[in-house]
Order: structure tokens, then sequence, then C-alpha cells
């Protein structure tokens, strides 16, 4: 099915709502039952039935549809965030005395999973350099259980060869989880690759708007059916039916927004590699990017997100270089309509800034639905004053 079918077609059923065109968002908490037999088999099967919306609603099961098909799952969950999506997803798959291998930096609430959470329950991650699918294979233990992926991550883009992984974990009977959020499924389709779970954070590209927390989770039906019915329910972690009503109006123009912020994204990355402030950028369709052919085999496009390493050194002139900018606000998240910046050394005491450290210099830029002349012009403009 084409995307345009499911984010516009499929599962609306207006007969049922006075044909209006656009969903109602049906904000209830229960749901009544005409008889003592129906009530049992919602009991029996919660997921298939309205019984209670901490389980299942339909404004959330409309958008859970569109999800599952255009990531080309069986099923899907949608959750109250992308961090409970990653809880969702990896903490069913392990039990006392796991282990999970993960790629290196993964998103911060995975790490804090893995590194603060698991080890309570004596499950213990060994981080590898996902590059190279040698080190998969180098760390994987007879208890490994889950293999973690993020690709391409969102501050320097290095990706994992998710056919060669899903391969690898396959042999081992290990399960694999991808956070998909860099290119949601327009751009990349895990489960094509043999990926067993997908998750990403709607938060991002599917809101689209910088209004919502919410995330996604695909996979197989009897893998997400048991996900549906313990930890999910258990941490009542399913999306609102106000914000799963936002989500599928952000969702109506994924397609259009995300060609736009793509087709400005090239013209930044351009500019930028001809800026001599910058001595660096990093953005995966950048033939001089180190995995181009990768990015160019598993993905149908990048999104908004490129990072530059500025020649400055000294810290005053990162505080600068983002005082400058019009367009370009200070924030976290991404995906939204409006552009953001985020320097590594915001987050760093000016103290323990140190200009040598490669990473300290990186300023991740986001680029939103302004126009992209505007957005060049900005940059320019802020560039240039800085004494490098
Ligand atoms: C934002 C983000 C998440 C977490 O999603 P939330 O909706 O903020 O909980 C996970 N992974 C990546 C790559 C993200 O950027």
């Amino acid at each position: 099915m084409h995307h345009s079918e499911i984010i516009n077609q499929l599962a609306e059923e207006r007969a049922q709502y006075f044909n209006a065109v656009s969903p109602p968002i049906v904000q209830t908490s229960n749901f009544v039952f005409d008889d003592f037999a129906s009530l049992r088999a919602a009991f029996e099967d919660e997921m298939s039935a309205y019984l209670y919306t901490r389980g299942m609603n339909p404004t959330v099961n409309m958008l859970r549809q569109k999800l599952a098909a255009l990531d080309e799952a069986e099923d899907c969950l949608v959750l109250n965030s992308g961090a409970s999506a990653i809880f969702c997803a990896v903490v069913p798959q392990l039990r006392a005395g796991d282990h999970v291998v993960s790629v290196h930096k993964p998103y911060t609430w995975a790490w804090k999973l893995f590194d603060n959470i698991l080890p309570r329950f004596d499950i213990s991650t060994t981080y590898v350099d996902g590059t190279d699918i040698k080190n998969f294979e180098a760390a994987l233990r007879p208890n490994t259980k889950l293999i973690y992926l993020e690709s391409p991550n969102s501050l320097t883009f290095e990706l994992q060869d998710l056919e060669a992984v899903a391969k690898l974990a396959k042999t081992r009977g290990i399960i694999t989880v991808i956070d998909n959020s860099y290119c949601t499924p327009l751009y990349q389709k895990p489960h094509r690759f043999g990926i067993d779970l997908c998750l990403q954070s709607a938060t991002k590209y599917i809101s689209g708007h910088s209004d919502t927390v919410a995330g996604v989770l695909t996979g197989s039906r009897a893998m997400i059916k048991k996900i549906f019915d313990h930890e999910a329910q258990n941490t009542g972690a399913f999306v609102s039916p106000f914000n799963a009503w936002l989500l599928l109006r952000g969702l109506r123009t994924l397609p259009i927004r995300l060609r736009h912020i793509s087709e400005s994204t090239v013209r930044v990355v351009d500019f930028l590699k001809n800026h001599p402030k910058i001595e660096k950028v990093f953005f995966p369709f950048d033939p001089d990017f180190p995995q181009y052919a990768l990015a160019q085999k598993q993905m149908t496009g990048a999104c908004g997100l490129v990072t530059i390493s500025l020649k400055a050194t000294r810290y005053e002139d990162f505080e600068l270089f983002v005082k400058n900018l019009k367009y370009f606000l200070l924030a976290v998240s991404w995906g939204g309509h409006e552009s953001l910046v985020m320097p590594k050394c915001a987050g760093i005491a000016p103290q323990n800034f140190d200009p040598y450290n490669p990473e300290h210099r990186l300023v991740r830029l986001y680029i939103g639905l302004e126009e992209v002349e505007e957005l060049i012009e900005d940059l320019n403009q802020a560039l240039n004053p800085l004494d490098v």
C-alpha cells in the first residue's frame, strides 16, 4: 500500500461518525457492554476490543493501524513517549542473568535503562561501535538476548548495517530492536531488513508541530500483543486519545514536510561545507560521509538534522553564534516546524569546556519549515563574526 493511501484512507471509518472528514477524539475512559458475553470477550482479548482507554481506544486504534502499515509491520502500539517505546521494546525480551549488546551512545533514555535500571535485575549491557558488524559478533555471549540499534543516531549519524545485524541475530535466536526516529518509516523500513522491533519518537516528525510527546513500537502481532498485555498495560504507557488525534493530524502532512525539510537541508549542507568558519559537516547523505554507501543502501532519504564542528575554540564564540541566530532556537528535540540549534558545549560548564575535544565543538542544527534562503542567510550572519 502506498503511503498516501495509508495516511489518507486506511482505517478511516467515516460512516461511523456522521461522515466527518476529520475523525473524532473519542474522549472516554470506558466503554459500555450489552451483555455478559461481549464483556467477557473483551476481558479475554483487550487488544481487540474497546473496554477501557488505558488499553484500546478508537482514536488511538486508527493511528495504530496507519503506523503499523507505514512500517510494513503486522502490528503497532502507540505509546505516550519515545522513552516508553524504548522501555516497552527492551524489558519484555529480558530476564535476570541476560545480556544486551547495544550500539554505543544510544539515545539518553536507552542508555539510562541499560545502565541504571537493568543492572538491578542482573542484566548487563555491552556497548559496541556499530559501524563494523564484527564488533557485534565479538560482543555476543551465550546469554545475549537482545541487540539494540539506533541507525542513524541523531548527533553524528553513525549507521549499522541492518541486514547484517538481523542475519547475525537470527542465527543465535537474539531479538533485534531499532530506534528509527531519525528516518521515520518514510525513509527507512527496518522490518524489510529483518529487524524484529522498530520504535520511533513520534514527538519528532510524526507530530511535526512541537506540541505532542509520543512513541511508536511496531513488530509481529505475537510480540506486540505480548507487550500490550504486560509491560505496556502495567506501566499505563499508551498515548491519550487527544494526543493520538494530534498525531493523526500531523501524519497527514508528514510526506510533504519531510520532502521540504530534506530539500532544504541538502542546500544548507552545501552552504555549510563551503563556509570558512566550519571545520566539518556531518550529514549521512553527503558523499563525503564515511558510511555514505550504506546510507544510500538502507535509507531512502535524509532528514533535517545536520551537525557542524566549528573552528572556534572559545566557549564565548559558541554562545555568540547561538545568540546571533534569529531563526534557530536554542532547544532540545527536533522534527517540528521550527529550526533549532543545540551546541554540545551548552550542556558543559564553561570551565570544563575543552577546545581540543572534538565533541565539545559540535553544534547540531535542525532545519525546520522556514524558507531555506532565510535560514542560510541567518547562519551566514551568525557565523561570519566568529573570530577563528
Ligand atoms: C527524542 C528521541 C527519543 C525519545 O522520544 P521521546 O518522545 O522524547 O520520549 C528516542 N530516540 C531518539 C533518537 C530521539 O531523538
